[in-house]
């Protein structure tokens, strides 16, 4: 079997407020190549520390990350956010999409910040925009997009660099339901692409099409059903 993408071991991550936080407490996942795994749990419960854990964008207080195989909390914060670059894509509830730029536009931006080489930028980005189904939409303002197109145009972005880690943020959260249902279906043919995604959510919808389940509270993580 292909080693985890993400293994995580006893990760205790405490911020130095006062009273101290202890926003995750010996959280251990396992999250496997092609996995879907939705995160649910109460505001306030951790669930985006530890996105930003998973994310190389926080450190844990304690214990080991391991990603695609590499020991993460041992490294230095440029080879973190080469790793990240190369290995992580990010998709949030707000696009943060750039209105004044095209939908190509941006998702080069995205390689040009992931430190990508500099050659075929412009192919990858068309060919991340196909993967989502928005090919006829390259030379458009996000401000033209709908809702669903637009989230997709981030979706494309976070996948131009070819991150073998999906993580995702409430990445419904401003949809209806029907482009709600449109960015699923999308998550479900990425992942059958081998793509690994880990989303948070509150919604049933999306947390029902996982195939796996946890759930924060007060930082402690569980399997659910
Ligand atoms: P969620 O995303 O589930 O709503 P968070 O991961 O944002 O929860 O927060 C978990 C806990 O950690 C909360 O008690 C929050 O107040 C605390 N927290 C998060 N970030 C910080 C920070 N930078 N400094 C101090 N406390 C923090
Ligand atoms: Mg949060």
């Amino acid at each position: 079997m292909r080693e985890p993408v993400i293994s995580l071991s006893q990760v205790v991550k405490e911020f130095p407020s006062d009273p101290p936080v202890r926003a995750l407490a010996e959280v251990s996942l396992e999250v496997r190549p092609g996995d879907y795994l939705a995160v649910v749990g109460p505001s306030g419960s951790g669930k985006s520390t530890l996105l930003n854990v998973l994310g190389l964008l926080d450190r844990p207080t304690s214990g080991s990350y391991r990603l695609d195989g590499v020991e993460t909390t041992s490294l230095r914060d440029g080879a973190r956010t080469r790793l990240r670059g190369a290995r992580i894509g990010f998709v949030f509830q707000s696009f943060h999409l750039l209105s004044h730029r095209s939908v190509a536009d941006n998702v080069m931006l995205a390689e040009v910040y992931g430190g990508h080489p500099r050659k075929g930028r412009r192919d990858r980005a068309l060919r991340a925009l196909d993967r989502v189904g928005l090919s006829h939409r390259v030379t458009f303002s996000p401000e033209r997009l709908s809702g669903g197109e637009r989230q997709r145009a981030a979706i494309a972005r976070a996948l131009v660099g070819e991150p073998s880690l999906l993580l995702c943020d409430e990445p419904t959260g401003n949809l209806d339901s029907r482009n709600t249902d449109a960015v699923l279906d999308l998550f479900e043919e990425l992942r059958a692409q081998g793509l690994t995604i880990v989303v948070i959510t509150h919604e049933t919808e999306v947390s029902d099409r996982a195939d796996r389940r946890v759930r924060i509270t007060d930082g402690v993580l569980v399997e659910a059903p």
